[in-house]
């Protein structure tokens, strides 16, 4: 069985859509899993907003024009009036549970309940399509079978009967479902956060121990390079877990970091593939790695630099221990870390809790924020280790003030942090003294 993601782009036209179930349609025992129609997360979380703001006037004439776009999509996918007929129901069934949320003052649960209909739109398009075209793809509801457990994280186990006991008594092994969307462990609706479909996928994999997942996109695989700073950059070939892991958190957008690592348990393997060009090979990601030296290379922004420095951290033990706990009680992830003996410097994505982090950490020494600054991530195999590499990577940084640097944390990756005003600069700079003044042995 295989399981093929495509996001909200490749599902964002009739035609589109069309290429899609073309696609889907060369498998015979296949799980297809859709985003949204390109846009429709967007309006729909837009229009919970203006309930909760109690506009509700306006929340109503969202809500009509974004029905009508559907009614329009489907009017152009579909051929038959008893298919079109039967995507007009479906819409209005789901565009009544906005008009109930906006009509009950006590409707519970109005995001993540509202959010959930733009892939149940979507998907069921895919399925009514497919039956008119004779291809049959039985619609599967992620909201019956995707769980999560009481911390919010995927319910593994339950994922995997509920999902075996849909799909192992149909005739036909091919389905369609929904990215994104689940239920919480009370049972009400929940999803996996933005861009959470490549995730849905990847759980579904491991759930059924698919022989593959397919993230289809719009772009043949990882790049090489940021393609919108540098030039000629290149879709890699061959990546392994860890590696598209590290690139997919620094900055590499077209996958979503947590769906490598189900896909990396369960040992299946994943195909990044573009539905534009569907013949290009895309990049395929194992537990293999293959060749060694830098792969690629991505940029996060919006990172935001903290140093803590403090003449107690000089011979002290258990000083890291208690900033650490700062970030730990606000609940923010750290990505970067750098000690001397009297400071240390830290990186944060999330800022949100930035003012109480700073008004905590204050009592352990000395402050200084950064915000704007970018990582920029280095990745591949052996990177600390091979001989070389380290001069290579300060020759390119010669002109551009790094802030932080992180090398040997992991054999897959060094990172550097610089000001966000120096990225496009240092992308290039490295790009010309890794990738083309060297052999790389990457594809
Ligand atoms: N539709 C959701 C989003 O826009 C999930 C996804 O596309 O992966 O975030
Ligand atoms: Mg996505």
């Amino acid at each position: 069985m295989l399981v093929l993601k495509f996001g909200g782009t490749s599902v964002g036209t009739p035609e589109r859509l069309e290429e899609v179930i073309t696609i889907a349609s060369q498998h015979d025992e296949v799980i297809v899993v859709v985003s949204a129609i390109s846009g429709m997360t967007d309006e729909l979380l837009d229009i919970a907003k203006t309930i909760k703001m109690g506009e509700l006037l306006a929340a109503k004439k969202k809500s009509k024009r974004l029905s009508d776009r559907f009614n329009k999509f489907s009017s152009r996918l579909l051929e038959d009036s008893t298919s079109i007929e039967a995507a007009r129901i479906w819409g209005d069934g789901l565009f009544a549970i906005i008009n109930e949320a906006i009509e009950d003052r006590s409707f519970v649960n109005i995001e993540a309940t509202i959010v959930s209909l733009g892939e149940q739109l979507s998907s069921y398009l895919f399925h009514l399509r497919s039956i008119e075209r004779g291809l049959a793809f039985t619609y599967l509801d992620a909201l019956s079978f995707m769980s999560l457990d009481k911390n919010n994280e995927p319910n593994m186990e339950g994922i995997r009967s509920d999902l075996s006991a849909l799909i192992e008594n149909e005739t036909s092994q091919r389905f369609i479902t929904q990215g994104f969307i689940c239920r919480d462990m009370n049972g009400a609706v929940s999803n996996l956060k933005r861009g959470g479909s490549d995730y849905s996928a990847a759980l579904i994999g491991a759930a059924i121990n698919a022989d593959q997942v397919e993230i289809w996109t719009d772009i043949s695989g990882m790049h090489n390079n940021d393609p919108r700073v540098v030039d000629e950059t290149h879709a890699i070939a061959h990546l392994s877990y860890d590696e598209a892991a590290e690139l997919a958190y620094f900055g590499a957008k077209i996958l979503h970091p947590m769906c490598v690592f189900p896909a990396q348990t369960a040992g299946i393997p994943l195909l990044i593939k573009n539905t534009m060009a569907p013949n290009d090979a895309g990049t395929y990601i194992s537990d293999r790695t293959s060749g060694t030296g830098v792969k690629a290379i991505a940029a996060k922004d919006n990172i935001t630099a903290i140093k803590v420095k403090s003449s107690r951290m000089l011979m002290a033990y258990g000083f890291l221990r208690n900033v650490f706990e700062v970030f730990e009680r606000h609940r923010t992830p750290i990505d970067m870390i750098t000690t001397s003996e009297v400071a240390v410097s830290l990186t944060i994505d999330d800022d949100s809790k930035l003012a109480a982090i700073v008004s905590d950490l204050s009592h352990f020494g000395e402050i200084e924020v950064d915000q704007d600054q970018s990582i920029v991530c280095l990745v591949g195999d052996l990177i600390a280790e091979a001989n070389g590499y380290a001069s290579q990577i300060f020759n390119a940084t010669s002109d551009i003030p790094l802030r932080m640097v992180s090398y040997g944390g992991s054999k897959n990756n060094v990172s550097l942090l610089i000001d966000s005003q120096h990225k496009a600069q240092l992308l290039n700079a490295l790009n010309t003294h890794l990738f083309t003044s060297q052999t790389v042995s990457n594809v």
